[in-house]
Order: structure tokens, then sequence, then C-alpha cells
């Protein structure tokens, strides 16, 4: 053992000393600055990561180390054998899947709530963890023009989840009880769970895990026709069926702005439909659930007032760090009915005096970070006017690059944008397919060659573009037809970026197709 590593042996004497003022100050300091170093240099990346499976255990020893380490190595390491292994998706050229926004105020919120490390599951274990996170979610809901009846003053209510799909797992939970019990525990397997074909797969997961049939699940089809978004009619035809073949419709996951494509399901019209049957309705605005708090978006989702919840996800787009998605129920007793738990050891006089929120019981595990802290910083620091106005210079950026393609006359959009999002392939204007003998000359033939081959032009195109680190942006299949997503969300990006993430599409699709 050298001299460095006696000393640190030394410092680690006893438990309290993992929490030692100086120490804390001396190596949080050096953790900002690493970050704020990693920010200013992380346009110097390729943006999706290059390395091969298995590259990490060439460089880590096998087993944990015996002695301490210091944190100056530690971060060596990080920076030689961890960055390499990250995609930065933080980085201003990233235009993959969705965003996974960050900004100071969301980081220092995160940071705050690792830092107090308080586990807030009843009102009673943090009061302030709790109160705070009704507070902010009633802003929110304000933000959003949500109808009064999700607020808690007109006694609905919001909790703050991890993810998405769990947010959308309680509410079909709470959907499937309040179903059964008006018709009975053992009609479980009679329970059907509408969405599109466009809707998430968190919400098939979801229904899997509440026990639902797997044959119970309709994924309604949607079409170019209607951009992609759930047929009203469709829906009803499909509900009727399932009454007459004597199952029970139950729930009904509605989307804004759809993972492949940004559609939007006409939520007004579907609750419609829903509320004949009693349906329970979530609308499902991961994504776009951001844009909607600015006043000439909020029309997408007109409509919320008749739904039972509502749920986006503000670490998508909303600069605050994940993980952090956004519920509201018009009903929690439904959700509570279906998740509360008192065991003898978590009783408080508190919880008896049924004044306070408990939110264990509006979620699936006992435990919970104090999320609204970040919320509450992210709208604070920034206020809500440049909020929107980020998001509408996200907006802008991607209609900038929907122009760059529509002027190359090489590509096509697919669907007409409709947030930050763009989805675009390349249709070289020669048909692909030669008039040879296999082929014969059948006309839907060759259209359909043509379309495999123009599919397979693009997949090789992304990734030319993943691979050399330029730009990450990912993929969808619509109809059939192989799409380039490419969505302007990451807090970094500027118009030079898009730029640069354009020439780079044109350059790989270049050597392409010459
Ligand atoms: C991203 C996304 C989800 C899943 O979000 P998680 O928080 O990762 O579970 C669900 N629905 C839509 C529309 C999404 O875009």
């Amino acid at each position: 053992m050298n001299s460095i590593q006696n000393d640190i042996q030394e410092k680690f004497a006893s438990p309290s000393n993992l929490l030692d003022p100086e120490e804390f100050k001396r190596q949080g300091h050096m953790i900002i600055d690493f970050l704020a170093d990693y920010y200013k240099n992380i346009h110097k990346y390729p943006v999706r990561s290059q390395v091969k499976p298995g590259y990490l255990k060439n460089r880590l020893p096998e087993s944990a180390p015996n002695d301490a380490e210091p944190i100056e190595s530690i971060l060596k390491d990080i920076q030689n054998d961890i960055i390499p292994g990250l995609t930065h998706w933080q980085s201003p050229r990233y235009f993959a899947y969705f965003p996974f926004s960050t900004s100071i105020a969301g980081f220092l919120g995160e940071m705050l709530s690792a830092g107090l490390c308080v586990n807030a599951f009843s009102w009673i274990t943090s009061p302030a963890a709790t109160e705070l996170e009704s507070i902010v979610m009633n802003w929110l809901g304000k933000m959003l023009s949500l109808p009064e009846s999700f607020l808690f003053s007109g006694n609905g209510g919001g909790v703050l989840q991890g993810t998405a799909s769990e947010a959308i797992l309680c509410t079909i939970i709470a959907a499937r009880d309040r179903m059964l019990n008006k018709i009975g525990r053992a009609n479980i397997c009679k329970l059907v769970v509408y969405g599109s074909d466009q809707t998430h797969s968190c919400v098939q997961k979801g229904a899997h895990i509440a026990g639902i049939h797997p044959k119970n699940f309709r994924a309604i089809a949607t079409s170019k026709s209607n951009a992609f978004s759930l047929p009203v009619e469709s829906l009803r035809s499909t509900i009727l069926a399932d009454i007459e073949a004597g199952l029970v419709p139950f729930f009904l996951c509605a989307t804004v702005g759809t993972t492949t494509s940004t559609a939007v399901d006409p939520v007004g019209l579907l609750c419609h439909v829903a509320k004949d049957y009693n349906i329970w309705v979530h609308v499902d605005a991961a994504y776009a659930g951001s844009a909607c708090i600015c006043p000439e978006f909020r029309h997408f989702i007109d409509g919320v007032e008749n739904v039972d919840s509502f749920s986006f996800n503000a670490h998508k787009w909303l600069f605050t760090n994940f993980d952090c998605c956004c519920l509201w129920v018009r009903d929690p007793s439904a959700l509570i009915k279906a998740l509360s738990i008192s065991p003898e050891y978590l009783k408080n006089k508190e919880t008896e005096s049924k004044q306070v929120v408990d939110y264990k019981d509006w979620q699936i595990g006992l435990s919970r970070r104090f999320r609204a802290l970040k919320l509450w910083l992210v709208l604070r620091s920034y206020g809500v006017a440049n909020i929107r106005n980020f998001l509408r210079s996200h907006v802008r950026l991607a209609k900038h690059f929907e122009g760059l393609v529509a002027k190359d006359k090489r590509f096509e959009i697919v669907v007409p944008r409709t947030f930050s999002m763009v989805c675009f392939r390349l249709l070289p204007p020669i048909p692909l397919v030669e008039m040879t003998s296999d082929v014969g000359d059948s006309r839907d033939q060759i259209v359909t060659i043509h379309e495999a081959r123009v599919n397979e032009l693009n997949m090789k195109l992304l990734e030319s573009i993943n691979d050399s680190g330029e730009a990450s942006l990912t993929h969808g299949v619509l109809g059939g037809v192989y799409i380039i997503r490419f969505v302007v969300a990451a807090t970094l990006t500027e118009e030079r970026h898009v730029n640069m993430a354009w020439k780079a599409v044109q350059g790989h699709a270049d050597a392409l197709v010459p």
C-alpha cells in the first residue's frame, strides 16, 4: 500500500467519514468542474458511442477493489473508459428517439434531491417533499390549462412518477379495479384495452402486467390518410364487436404525439365514444405534452376535460433531468383504492387524519425520490415565458430542417411536421428495380420491390450517419415505409447544428446514390 492509499484508508476509519463536509465540498466541486468541462467539450465527441459490445470488461478489473481509491483516479477512468462508451444525449447534434433534456436548474434540482436524500413515501416522512410535489403539479396543471378537476383544488391531483410506463401501468390498474369492482374479479379475462397501432408499447406492457389477457389488447389500425391518428369510427366498431362477443371494454389510451411520427389522436372525439361505454381514457403525451404549455399548441389536448388521466414526461422536453413523469388523475381515489397499502409499521396519525397525501398510494413502489425539487427549480429559474420560448425555438429549428429537406428533390417528407420532429426519407426518383425477367412485368410487384429497396437504402443511410458520429438520428416504420426521425429538442442545439446534421445527411446520401 502506498502512502496515498494509506491516507485514504485512515480517512475511512468510520462510516461517518463518508459524509465529511470538507471532503464533500472538495469532491463535489471536482465533479461539478468535470461536468462543466464535459458540456464545454461535448460537441467534440462522436454523438453515438462507437464502442463494440463488451468493450468495458477489457478495461476494468474483474473484482471490486479491496482498498479505497482516490476520486482523482476514479474521475480519470470516467474520462478514459466511461465517456467513450456513452451516446451523448446532450450533444447539440443529438436528434434521435426523443430527447432526455437537462439544464442547469434541472441538474441542480436532481443534485439537491440526491444530496438531501429523503424518502418521501408518506407525508410524515418528509412533508416538504409531498407538499412541494402537489404544489408543482398544480402549477404545471395550470400551465397546461388542465381542467380544475385535475388539480388538488378540484379534487383531482397530480403525482410525479419515474416513467410514462409506470404512470400508465398505474392508471390501467386503477381502471381495471374500478371495472372489476363493478362486474366481479372473476371477469378479468373479459377486460379489453384500446389504443392504435401507433400507441407506445408501454401500454401493451402495462396491460400485460395488470393481468389483461394478451388477446384483449386492441391496436386499431391507422393509415397515412388520417396522419396515423386513431380513427374514431374504427374505435366505435371495435368496441361494439367486443361487447357483442361478451367482452368488457375498460381502458383507452389516446396519444398526443406518437413516438414514430408525433401523430395526435382526436382526444375529444375519442372521449365521446369512450363515455358511452364507461371506459377509462388516458392521454399519453409523453413528448408533446411539453409543447402544450404554449397557447398555440394547447388545442392538441382539447377534450382533456373529459379524460380520466393525463401524463407527460418533463424529462423529455421540459429541461428537467430524468426521471420526471407528470401524471394527473381526475379521481385519485380510484388510484388509491387500487394501490394503497397500510402495514402497521407505516401507520401514523397524520395519515389517519386524512388531511395529507401519502404518495406511496399513487405509485407501484413504496420508496420515492424528492422529484418535485428539480421541476420547482426549472420553473423558477427560467419562468414560464422563457420555457415556452425555448420550446418554440426548437419547433422553429425543426421547421428550418423541414425546409432544407424539402429543397432537396432526392428526399421526401413522409408526414407533415406537427411539433419539433421531422419524418423524412431518401427517395431517389429513378426506380430501383430494373425490368428483368425474374421480376416479371407486374407493376404492383415492381412497386413493392422498389419500396423494399428504398427502405433498405434509408436503413443504410441512417446507419452510415450514426456510424460517423456526426449526428445521431433514429428510425421508425410507418405503413411499411422506413422513415428517418429528426427530433430537435436537445438543450444545446442551435441552427448551426441543424445545418451540420443536414450536411451530414446529404453527404452520406451522396455516397449511397451518387
Ligand atoms: C417515450 C414515450 C413513452 C415511454 O416513456 P417512458 O417514460 O420511458 O416509459 C410512452 N409514450 C410515448 C408517446 C413516448 O414517446
